[in-house]
Order: C-alpha cells, then structure tokens, then sequence
C-alpha cells in the first residue's frame, strides 16, 4: 500500500509542470559542477571495450577499479583500456570484504593487485576502492601501508542489482547534485553490466545538459576539473612589424573553472564554461634589420612578422694610421650602420689597394678588418712617419647596401707641415 502511494507521488512529480514546458534557456557546460564516473569489478572482456570505445567516442574520462585476478587473467584488456587514456585504481585481489581479512591479509590482496598491473603493463593510480565499501581504521591503515588511497562513492546506481538501462541512467541522473562531490559507482564487471553500458550515452548526455562536466580522479580521490586542450590561431598569418593581429584562443573542451592560455600576446584568461577568448597581437616594432620572423602560436600555428625596417646604410669611417717606410702598414677599416641586423653582415670595402673584409655582427653596429698596404706604398718624405688615411663610403642607396657596401680608399693622403 505504502508502495503504491510512493509510485503514484512519483508519477504525479514527473508530469510537467509549465515551468517545465516553456522553452529552457539553454544552461552554461560545467556550471552545475563536476560527476566522476568510476566502474568496478572488472575487466570483462564482453564488457570493459565496448565501454572504453563509448566513453572515449563521447570524450567522458573515467576511472576502472580492477579486480586483480581478472587483470591477471586477462592483461591484454587492462592495456586496452590504460591507452585508451582511463585512470585505472585497485579493487583488490579476489573482491573480498577488506574489513573481515586480518591486516596482512588485506595488504596482500591489494599488493598482489597492483602487481598485477603494473605486470600487465600499465601505470596504476594510488586509488583504492574496497569491495562493497566495506572500510574501517584497520583497512585505511592497510591501504596506508601500501600507497593507496581509499576512494568511495556518493552516487550509487545500484546498477548490479539488476535495473533496466532507464533505471540506472535515472537513479545517477537524480542523484547528482549541483557543485558537490559527484563520484558515482557504476559496474563494467558484474552480469547487468550490459545495462549499465546501454544507462550510459543518456546519462551522459542528460547531466550535459544540464551543465554538468565530466571528470577525474585526482590523487586524493576527488573529481578534478578537465583539462582542455588549447589552441592558438592568428587572424592572418603574415604581418609587418607594428601590425596588429587578431588571436583566437580555443579549447577542446569545456571546464569548471577559468583556464589561462599563454599566448605571444600574454596569458589570455577562457571563463569557466567556456571554449574562446581573444585578444590582440601587436608585432614588436624594433629599429633591427630581421629576417622574417616566426612566432609560435602553438604546437602547429605559427605567425610569420615580416620586417618593414630598411636594410642598414653602410658607412666606413675616417682612419689614422701610423705608417713605416720600413715595415709594410696595416689601416683598420671600421664600417658603422645606422640599425643593428639580426645577423650578420659582410661588407666588402674595395680599395685601389685590394678589398677589406669586414663582418658587422649581429646585433652589433660596428665591425673592422685590416687593410694592408706594402713597403712602399707610402711616399713618405724622410724623417716622416705619419699619413693621414681618408676612407669614404661612395654614394649608396640602402638596398644596394643590403647587399655590401662599397668604399673607396685612396692610399696614402699624406699631409704634409707647409714649411716643410
Ligand atoms: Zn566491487
């Protein structure tokens, strides 16, 4: 009797009611909250891939906590469903009540478990989940003792019990609750597991709906937020200095909280809930000669900044040298720019006494080399030891600077006292 009435109060709430029926604006991802799905008893080789290929087709992250002889005796399904990116826990050994096992016996199941994953290959989280959530001082300290943190449930689809697919999909979806801790049980490894598999894309795609993300475990054992991928892309891909581009961040996925992008331009902040931001990019304009340079925007977007400075004027500068009749003299040839380059420059000086090689570092303004001219060269009068050498630049425009500058040397020009 008692039952009857609780179903028809139940009918009675699920008809409509006209706040149901006008249309629903539609609710923000993520802002109700995270739902951890985790599936125990498993793996089961009808079972556990067709789950993994589900989830992983709708992008629902999960964590399996594994019975250890069955990851024993079948390895190749804990890998399938290790790279298929799933965080994987410990369910002990045979599915025994930790609570009535002596201390030893309990490290044993869960030692022997986890050894068992790490033989079949795979990384094991720390977590722990004991069989029917039986757990008491005694087996907290067990788990201690091994690294493992216990981890239970506050949603329970009693999906082993038997329900229909619409059962279990309804009891997590009105079980969830908005900004608390949604870590709900579901089996991959017991006989109604097919239901829970079949439960699943509704209750996905309900609690979606209704602004719910899904999440990991972190290493305590709560629902951590997704992490989204990020990408960066530019409005154009080729700009000149001091242009402004438009950048377009974008992630993969909605997540609970605000996610920082970095990009050329700065940190550029996504709301919670949601999957764009921008902001704008001004090419740093600088008085450097550049080659065409690239920014990278991401693992594959690039922006190309070409330079719309002029190629440096070359200019050579005014020398003294102290010339010997006897010894062959050496002029140094300085060759100045007016902008720096981001690489080097070689300028060929071409004098009536041979060519100067000089190489103006990058960054740099300056560069010299050494002019050598022979015993001889000199007309030096006796008793005289010093000439006056002018080097002067011939007249350039910068783009046939760009390529080398070109000077004249006239060698010696002496001046001589008037009285002599
Ligand atoms: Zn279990």
């Amino acid at each position: 009797m008692l039952r009857a009435l609780l179903v028809a109060l139940a009918a009675t709430l699920l008809v409509p009611t006209p706040a149901d029926a006008k249309p629903r604006t539609p609710v923000e991802p993520c802002s109700r909250g995270l739902v951890a799905l985790t599936f125990d008893d498993g793996p089961l080789a009808s079972v556990t891939p067709q789950m993994v290929r589900l989830l992983t087709r709708l992008e629902v992250p999960a964590t399996f906590f594994m019975v250890g002889n069955r990851v024993a005796a079948d390895p190749e399904l804990v890998r399938l469903v290790d790279r298929a990116g799933f965080a994987i826990g410990n369910h002990t050994w045979e599915h025994a009540d930790l609570t009535s096992q002596t201390r030893a016996e309990a490290r044993q199941a869960l030692a022997d478990t986890q050894q068992a994953l790490l033989d079949a290959g795979v990384q094991p989280t720390d977590l722990a989940r004991p069989p029917y959530g039986a757990v008491d001082d005694r087996v907290r300290r067990a788990m201690a003792s091994e690294g493992l943190v216990p981890v239970l449930w506050t949603v329970d689809s009693r999906d082993w019990t038997g329900l229909t697919p619409k059962q279990i999909e309804r009891s997590v979806v009105a079980a969830v609750r908005p900004h608390r801790t949604n870590v709900v049980l579901q089996h991959d490894g017991v006989t109604n597991s097919p239901a829970t598999l079949k439960a699943l894309p509704g209750e996905i795609a309900t609690l979606r709906e209704r602004g719910y993300c899904f999440a990991d475990l972190d290493a305590a054992g709560n629902p951590t937020p997704p992490v989204p991928r990020t990408s960066v892309r530019a409005d154009h891909q080729r700009i000149a200095e001091g242009d402004r581009v438009r950048l377009t961040v974008r992630l993969d996925r909605p997540t609970t909280r605000a996610t920082r992008v970095p990009t050329p331009a700065g940190i550029v902040r996504v709301p919670a809930g949601e999957l764009v931001g921008r902001t704008w990019f001004r090419a740093p304009q600088d008085p450097v000669d550049e080659a065409v340079e690239r920014i990278a925007l991401g693992p594959r977007a690039v922006l190309r900044v070409l330079d719309d400075d002029p190629a440096p004027v070359v200019t050579v500068e005014d020398t003294t040298v102290t010339a010997s009749p006897l010894l062959p003299t050496t002029a140094t040839i300085t060759v100045r720019l007016d902008r720096p380059r981001d690489r080097d420059l070689p300028v060929v000086v071409r004098t009536p006494l041979g060519a100067v090689d000089v190489v103006v570092p990058a960054r740099e303004r300056v560069g010299t080399g050494t002019l050598t001219a022979p015993v001889g060269t000199t007309r030096l009068r006796a008793g005289e030891t010093t000439a006056t050498l002018t080097v002067r630049p011939p007249e350039q425009t910068w783009l046939e600077a760009a390529r080398a500058a070109v000077a004249e040397v006239r060698w010696p020009l002496i001046r001589l006292p008037r009285t002599f």
